[in-house]
């Protein structure tokens, strides 16, 4: 039964193919950008170059500087540097980092950005842009960050080690499990996060097994590119929410915590969102999807055990209080007792369901 809704495009244009590094060039040309700022994280300051090799006199300038979550002195320098060179363009090269950066750039600046992701964050579909400034990330949407043209080449993913393609993965299923129950997910929507799911869990047991299979990274970075358009059409949910907690107090790696997480949160919330459980049942093929994602992940050798990742074994009830405090939207109200659970399992590294080992 399809009940109300309300659906909204982005005006996002979109360029795949194995190769696609090639038409750079022609997307740049299309938009009119002339002078071009080009950022990335220093590790992939090699790769950007080679990317933007083609585009000669065009790149004005080069910011390799981006890192995790967008800390604001890098922010500002970027804009500074941007300004100074008189970019009317930016070009990121790389993952959520770099794609964050240029996001803080635009907003800034509100030049137009290519962006040429090369992990599964999913980021380059969206609206959102954070900054952090010490420990404390401000996030917002605004129209301007969304990039002009996103231009997706499989080849470029084909050296992300695998260990980073599995988190980076199950980081794009975690947008499109909470995308699902969604209070504003729309029957497109719906349908775009369930083959991103059905895409990425296919794909990601044959980039284990072969990094270089080209069809496994393209199918991946495919259904990457359809959970960061379920992510942007969305609010998120317990999920993201608890990551977000998790990460900014114990500066947990990002991708490997929503890995860890995921399973816990879905052992919760499907039972009262029947839509999303359906769905997920079937682009898994499984009964139980959070029993699935569990073994799936921890198959593909991930962290399963939030201790092993940094957590403190006191910090759950640090980040219980603050989750418990701040306001967003669940299929479940949780319990603190539930929330300790929950917490306890994932820092143990436990299935979801199980009992919590007692400390
Ligand atoms: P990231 O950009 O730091 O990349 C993760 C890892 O992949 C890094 O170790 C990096 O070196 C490696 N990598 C990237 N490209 C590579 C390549 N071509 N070859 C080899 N290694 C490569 O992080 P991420 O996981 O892509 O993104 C996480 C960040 O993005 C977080 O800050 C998160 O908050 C943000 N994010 C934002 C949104 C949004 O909508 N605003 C959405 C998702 C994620």
């Amino acid at each position: 039964m399809i009940h109300e809704f309300v659906h909204e495009s982005r005006p996002a244009r979109v360029v795949f193919a194995p190769g696609a590094r090639n038409l750079i060039d022609r997307e740049v040309t299309r938009l009119g950008i002339r002078r071009l700022i080009v950022v990335s994280t220093p590790g992939q300051s090699g790769l950007a170059a080679a990317v933007t090799a083609p585009l000669g006199q065009r790149v004005a300038a080069v910011h390799p500087h981006a890192a995790m979550h967008v800390p604001r002195a890098i922010a500002d320098a970027a804009v500074t540097q941007a300004r100074r060179v008189d970019a009317d363009g930016c070009l990121a090269v790389g993952g959520g980092s770099a794609i964050g950066l240029a996001k803080a750039l635009a907003r800034e600046t509100g030049i137009p950005i290519v962006a040429v992701p090369t992990t599964y964050a999913g980021s380059e579909m969206t609206t959102v842009w954070g900054v952090t400034d010490g420990r404390r990330k401000s996030t917002g949407r605004d129209d301007r960050v969304l990039p002009a043209v996103v231009v997706y080449d499989p080849e470029l993913t084909v050296a992300v080690p695998p260990a980073t393609s599995v988190a980076s993965g199950f980081n794009a299923i975690a947008h499109s499990a909470e995308a699902l129950y969604a209070p504003d997910c729309s029957p497109v929507t719906a349908l775009v996060a369930a083959e991103s799911v059905r895409a990425l869990a296919g794909a990601l047991p044959r980039v284990v097994a072969d990094p270089e299979d080209l069809d496994a990274r393209s199918e991946a970075l495919y259904g990457a590119w359809l959970a960061g358009v379920a992510l942007g059409a969305t609010t998120m949910s317990l999920h993201h929410q608890l990551c977000h907690i998790l990460g900014g107090t114990f500066d947990l790696p990002h991708a490997e915590t929503h890995t860890a997480v995921l399973p816990h949160v879905l052992a919760l919330n499907l039972s009262a969102a029947p839509h999303a459980r359906n769905a997920l049942q079937r682009a898994l093929d499984a009964d139980d999807p959070a029993a699935r994602l569990f073994e799936l992940a921890g198959g593909l050798g991930a962290e399963m055990a939030l201790k092993n990742l940094g957590m403190p074994e006191t910090g759950s009830a640090a980040v219980g209080q603050q989750v418990l405090a701040a306001p967003y939207h669940n299929p479940v109200r949780i319990t603190e007792t539930e929330l300790h659970h929950l917490l306890g399992n994932a820092f143990a590294g436990l299935a979801p369901h199980t009992e919590p080992t007692p400390r």
